[in-house]
């Protein structure tokens, strides 16, 4: 018969797997109470047990006024408290625990008496989590701690989880950042690639066309490139490619300014808000940068350096009027600067 009601009374916090570890603070200013409770949970199992005969006793033993030391309070799993207290009432002593960060989910169960109910109010709108009516007994004692604490761990493992999700939402932001980064860009020279300019040129031809302002394109193109292929190799090509990027790019000053590799040995600069003199002036720039990079070439003219050819045209856009004929028209002055010798800048 005793064994069998043993079982029975472990069965209770089966599924609070640590409960012999848990430490609970009782406050109660009636030692039989904190007596009889500590007895009851003992036999449950629980060995470790803090006492309070005052709520200003608790507050030591939980360093609610010392603000040194937290957030390293005390660890308690459990409060079980009088709501009538000598000095201060249980309402009140729930409100200032619950302000305490370590102690925001500790679950805090009111022990009170049948009379007490606008002072349980009172408990529960200051944070507490249950109460259990005096004289207390066992089963329902048990009962009561067992969901609490049950209670506290779904809590504690929603809240990870939702931290965890937190995070993994921002590193999913992150990493679609970085992918969308890396779908603008051109993988050998690594700045803007051809779809990036795509979105862009749409985008400042709507901006022009709506502030009628000059709009400015410059096609660039490499001189003699399948030569240089052909003397120095494909690997010194790429490497080539990539000097003559990052020249035009170090060039571009002006924020605005955006310059992608068009394609091939093929690049393309928009400058915003610039008329057709300044943006010569600024092809002028990108062709005397590629120079002084002095990559030596090996080519049927007298110059035997890298150069480029830069064709430029400007416009401010008409209504309804698409942005191609922006691309087509510095093409065209591309090819007139390759016709006319190369290593220049051509508009028409
Ligand atoms: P032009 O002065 O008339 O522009 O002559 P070109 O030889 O530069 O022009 P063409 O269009 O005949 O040749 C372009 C060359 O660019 C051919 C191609 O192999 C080379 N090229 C294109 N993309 C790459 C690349 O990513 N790496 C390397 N190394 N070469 C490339
Ligand atoms: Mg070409
Ligand atoms: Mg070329």
């Amino acid at each position: 018969m005793t064994i069998y009601t043993k079982a029975r009374e472990t069965s209770w916090l089966v599924e609070i797997e640590d409960f012999s570890t848990m430490r609970i603070l009782i406050v109660d200013n009636s030692a039989d109470t904190r007596e009889l409770i500590r007895t009851y949970l003992t036999k449950a199992g629980c060995s470790s047990f803090l006492f309070a005969a005052s709520v200003d006793q608790a507050y030591q033993l939980l360093r609610c006024d010392d603000d040194t030391t937290w957030p390293e309070c005390p660890a308690v799993d459990l409060i079980l408290m009088d709501i009538i207290m000598p000095d201060i009432s249980g309402g009140a002593a729930c409100r200032k625990i619950r302000t305490i960060e370590c102690y925001k989910d500790t679950p805090i169960i009111m022990l009170s008496a049948a009379a007490d109910i606008a002072l349980l109010e009172g408990a529960f709108s200051n944070g507490a989590t249950d109460y259990i009516k005096k004289p207390v007994r066992k089963i329902e004692l048990l009962a009561r701690i067992c969901t609490a604490l049950k209670l506290k761990k779904e809590m504690a493992s929603r809240k990870a989880w939702e931290k965890e999700i937190v995070t993994l939402a921002t590193q999913l932001k992150e990493a679609n950042k970085k992918l969308n980064k890396l779908s603008m860009t051109d993988g050998l020279t690594g700045i803007a690639n051809r779809r990036l300019f795509d979105k862009k040129i749409e985008h400042e031809w709507r901006r022009a066309h709506r502030a009628q302002q000059s709009i400015s394109l410059i096609m660039i193109d490499i001189d003699y490139f399948k030569l240089y292929n052909d003397n120095f190799g494909h690997q010194a090509g790429d490497k080539c490619l990539t000097k003559v990027a990052a020249a035009l790019r170090n060039t571009l000053r002006r924020p605005a300014d955006f310059v992608a590799r068009y394609g091939g040995e093929e690049f393309v600069a928009i400058i915003p808000e610039t008329n057709c003199s300044t943006a010569n002036e600024i092809a002028e720039a990108l062709r005397s940068a590629v120079v002084t990079l002095q990559i030596p070439h090996a080519r049927p003219d007298k110059t035997n350096l890298v150069t480029i050819s830069l064709g430029v045209f400007s416009m401010v856009p008409d209504t309804g009027q698409p942005f191609h004929e922006l691309i087509s028209k510095s093409d065209d002055a591309l090819y007139k600067a390759k016709f006319n010798g190369r290593n220049r800048v051509s508009t028409i």
